[in-house]
């Protein structure tokens, strides 16, 4: 027999998939090739059980969900008062490539891109070379499994990442990234192409949700502190520039990616990973979305309305 949560997941997949509105991300051109038929989404819970939906098992580029996870490894490494004093956590407002800073030159939040590269930063600043290794090992190990990357992504990015560039300079002339430019955006171009599923997400969203161990392999991974802070900025910022509205409706600490995907991951309960390359016009996935609005209304999952 179906458990009914299994149920409701297809049952909504089924609606969702009907949705043919937004557009597949074209700025990397790269991207533009995504089937925008894909639909897959996956939930895991605390005990380590998966379950998946429609698309749940193809491969996609993780982009900017990777943010939360190399944070979450910056903190863990390189200690709060290192990484605070080179990123703010202050939503921005803007689009995630917006090259503003705060007053006090900073990047405002780890989840927008200029915050992104800063991390990447302090990892390249004390790894050197094995920077992206250990990035793309703690990815793997958030997933479950090794993880593949999308050489030809990578290299559609890296080939008209201009304004990625320009973001690394300033943050550069402002001594927030005070090492090699160049490899410091080479490592994140290449995180930003790293090849997840639904599946993964899930698992992924899941090991925050579980205080920083992987339910379905046992392995703790980061401290239950490094996952409160991760969960806060994806509740303030996670959603690029509907992040506000995203934790008034759905209530989930969540992040999205350019790449279709996104995560929600509910403390002591869940991990959700969705996947569908149409976006909407902030650049979150519309089923996705759908998805995510639809588990936590139904199931009552506001993380506010639980207090
Ligand atoms: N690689 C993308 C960029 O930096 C990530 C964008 C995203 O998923 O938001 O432009």
């Amino acid at each position: 027999m179906t458990s009914p949560l299994q149920e409701f997941l297809k049952q909504r997949h089924a609606a969702f998939k009907t949705d043919d509105s937004g557009a597949v991300a074209d700025y990397i051109p790269e991207l533009t090739k995504a089937n925008p038929a894909h639909f897959g989404a996956s939930l895991a819970t605390m005990d380590g059980h998966v379950y998946e939906i429609g698309d749940s098992a193809v491969p996609f580029t993780i982009q900017s969900i990777s943010k939360a996870f190399v944070f979450a490894l910056a903190l863990e490494r390189l200690g709060q008062e290192r990484v605070e004093k080179a990123i703010g956590v202050e939503p921005s407002g803007e689009a995630f490539n917006s090259i503003r800073l705060t007053t006090d030159n900073r990047p405002f939040n780890p989840m927008v891109n200029a915050g992104a590269i800063a991390c990447s930063g302090l990892i390249h600043h004390a790894e050197g070379n094995g920077a992206f290794e250990l990035i793309h090992e703690t990815l793997s190990r958030f997933a479950g499994r090794k993880l593949d990357i999308d050489d030809d992504v990578y290299l559609s990015e890296r080939a008209t990442g201009d304004r990625n560039r320009a973001i690394a300079w300033l943050l550069h002339n402002y001594d927030v990234l005070k090492c090699d430019v160049d490899g410091v955006l080479d490592v994140y171009f290449r995180q930003c192409a790293v090849l997840v599923t639904a599946r993964d997400l899930a698992v992924m969203a899941a090991t925050l949700a579980n205080g920083g161990r992987n339910p379905v392999t046992g392995e703790q991974i980061i401290s239950p502190y490094v996952v409160s802070r991760t969960l806060s900025v994806m509740t303030s910022s996670g959603m690029y520039d509907y992040a506000g509205e995203w934790i008034y409706r759905v209530g989930i600490p969540a992040k999205s990616g350019v790449g279709g995907g996104i995560i929600a991951s509910l403390p002591a309960q869940l991990g959700l990973g969705t996947f569908s390359p149409k976006l909407d016009d902030h650049g979150n996935s519309v089923r996705g979305l759908k998805m995510c609005e639809a588990l936590s209304s139904h199931y009552g999952l506001h993380v506010l309305s639980r207090a």
